[in-house]
């Protein structure tokens, strides 16, 4: 058995290099710490891989919007300095709402965002029309949200991870962490050491950390051959809120995406099946059915490719993110869902100050993974029988 010697040892080790795992690396050795990161394929190659891209704030939840709205700023100040590789994108997002009941939604939704300081304005059909003039007739207006954007999303993740490096950060691909102990983690017959170990194996990390209550939730994405100016915004349907927030075992909603180069992303789809990386056709005729009835013409487009990945999903729909109570030097920084791309940034800046024990840019309680702790759980189960639990 091979053992790190202290001249090798690292101060911090990063299994997963995914967007959470690269942001997280990058702030770790910005901060001085010398870091490892540990990656069982290659660098993005997980759900940021398969992804959307689409930087974007949502409110659900008090705790979602904080850290939304803070990355999606941390993503703004970054845009300077990002290389035109990450093809970032400032186009906004718009929230259509297909009838008056909905267009009540997005005034309470431009209303909140008011009071969180969050740029949005509420469009009319005819506002709606002139942005986006191959959305059909008739739908009854829409929220635009000029602060969101739209990255390419593993051109982002390598980006970090070079950033990390630039820092002093080492990245290990191909090297499957077997398992996690206290301030240790273990590849095979080698044992490496470091005072932090952050798991942030997406989807996989209660492989390494069993008791996480994070579940694969599958997505499919489509994208088009190139029709430039096509899709100017990220454009979402209101209804993407449920679909997104309800574990129900199947849904689609219209959600597509410009990309650099006139092709557009058609999405989305959710389904808890577990690992079945199965591609269904089913799945894929329902996605583009729905974004047609939106965009009518999208039906004649040509899809050069779908596939799928697996979000990183919770049970309250929200990441943890902080120290894992029971397992000294472990920390958690998974369970990101639908929103890890977004939320990378703001989730590296809580992880970086709270090993170094500085006061966190939000409050980090929310996203705290003792709240998954056995003890923790039986005690939330126990005040209320209707509380979510593990699908
Ligand atoms: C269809 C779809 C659309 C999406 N659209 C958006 C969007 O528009 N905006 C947004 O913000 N988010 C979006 N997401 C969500 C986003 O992609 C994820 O939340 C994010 O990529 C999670 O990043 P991660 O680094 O936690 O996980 P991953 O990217 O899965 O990275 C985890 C890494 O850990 C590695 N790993 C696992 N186990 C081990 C081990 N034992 N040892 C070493 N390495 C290991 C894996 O190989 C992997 O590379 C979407 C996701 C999907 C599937």
């Amino acid at each position: 058995m091979r053992r790190t010697t202290s001249a090798e040892r690292p101060d911090a080790i990063v299994v997963g290099a995914g967007i959470i795992g690269a942001a997280c690396a990058h702030a770790l050795a910005r901060d001085g710490r010398r870091v490892l990161v540990l990656e069982a394929h290659h660098a993005a190659s997980g759900a940021t891989g398969a992804g959307m891209g689409h930087l974007v704030v949502m409110d659900d939840s008090p705790a979602q919007l904080a850290l939304t709205a803070l990355s999606t700023a941390q993503w703004r100040a970054l845009a300077p300095e990002l290389p035109p590789a990450v093809e970032h994108d400032p186009c906004g997002t718009i929230w259509i709402a297909t009838d008056d009941s909905e267009l009540d939604v997005v005034r309470a939704k431009h209303r909140s965002f008011a009071e969180h300081a969050i740029a949005s304005e509420v469009l009319g059909p005819l506002d709606l029309a002139s942005l986006e003039p191959n959305l059909r007739p008739g739908l009854a207006g829409g929220l635009l949200v000029p602060g969101d954007g739209v990255v390419n999303q593993p051109r982002a993740a390598l980006w970090l991870l070079d950033q990390a490096r630039a820092a002093g950060a080492t990245l290990r691909e191909g090297c499957r962490v077997d398992r996690i102990d206290a301030h240790a983690v273990h590849v095979g017959d080698e044992v490496l050491h470091a005072e932090v170990i952050v798991n942030a194996a997406g989807a996989e990390a209660p492989r390494l950390t069993p008791e996480l209550p994070i579940v694969p939730r599958k997505g499919y994405l489509a994208i088009t051959d190139r029709y430039p100016g096509f899709v100017r915004h990220q454009l979402v349907e209101l209804g993407y809120l449920a679909h997104a927030h309800t574990m129900t075992s199947e849904s689609v909603a219209f959600n597509v995406q410009p990309r650099a180069g006139g092709q557009v992303i058609v999405g989305s789809s959710r389904e808890l099946v577990g690992w079945d990386a199965s591609l269904d056709d089913r799945m894929v005729r329902r996605m583009i059915a729905r974004a047609s009835e939106f965009m009518p013409s999208l039906a004649a487009m040509q899809m050069l490719r779908t596939w799928i990945g697996f979000r990183p999903a919770t049970p309250d729909k929200l990441p943890l993110i902080g120290a894992w109570p029971g397992v000294p030097g472990l920390w958690i920084a998974a369970g990101h869902e639908g929103l890890g791309i977004t939320t990378s940034l703001g989730t590296a800046a809580l992880i970086a100050a709270l090993v170094a024990g500085r006061e966190p840019p939000i409050d980090a309680s929310a996203f705290a993974p003792a709240r998954y702790t056995p003890q923790q759980s039986t005690r939330a189960a126990s005040a209320s029988p209707h509380s979510t639990s593990a699908p």
